[in-house]
């Protein structure tokens, strides 16, 4: 499934969220939920640095949705991401009945720049939104963008070490 022209816009502002939490100190990641209509309906950024490892704008939209819309307004919806959902975020994003996810960067991507920047691998394995949730259509990466997110993830672990 290919990221059209038009739906590039959403995920400037991921990433612009995500840099949002790189200068709150937090990590940088950031998602925008966007109706069937093209509105955006609730974004947000990374705030793990609070030390609620489970705070990421995924699961935060994904709950929101869950609150907010109705079963067939999830369904039509398209979640925008700076980063592919991790499997806590893709497990929630499917239990509530969202439908499409955009990410820019992969989590192939992320791991393999995170290895070389040395980060110690987290507690949860890196797998693919397919694997977790195969029913949801997934768009990505976008590599005209990709290089700003791995640029502050870059940024991110550099300032840590
Ligand atoms: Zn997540």
């Amino acid at each position: 499934m290919v990221v059209k022209d038009d739906e590039l816009p959403y995920l400037r502002r991921c990433v612009e969220l995500a840099a949002e939490a790189l200068e709150s100190g937090d990590e940088p990641f950031g998602s925008v939920l966007v109706d069937g209509d093209g509105t955006v309906l609730a974004e947000d950024h990374n705030r793990v640095a609070s030390g609620d490892r489970t705070r990421h704008p995924e699961f935060e939209l994904a709950r929101w949705a869950a609150a907010h819309m109705s079963p067939a307004e999830r369904a039509a919806a398209t979640v925008y991401t700076s980063g592919e959902h991790c499997p806590m975020c893709a497990a929630a994003h499917a239990w509530v009945g969202l439908g499409r996810i955009v990410y820019v960067a992969s989590s192939e991507q992320l791991a393999s720049w995170l290895s070389e920047l040395g980060v110690p691998a987290p507690p949860v394995r890196t797998l693919p939104v397919r694997e977790i949730a195969p029913g949801v259509a997934v768009a990505g990466p976008v590599p005209r963008l990709a290089d700003e997110v791995r640029e502050l993830h870059r940024r991110f672990h550099r300032g840590r070490g």
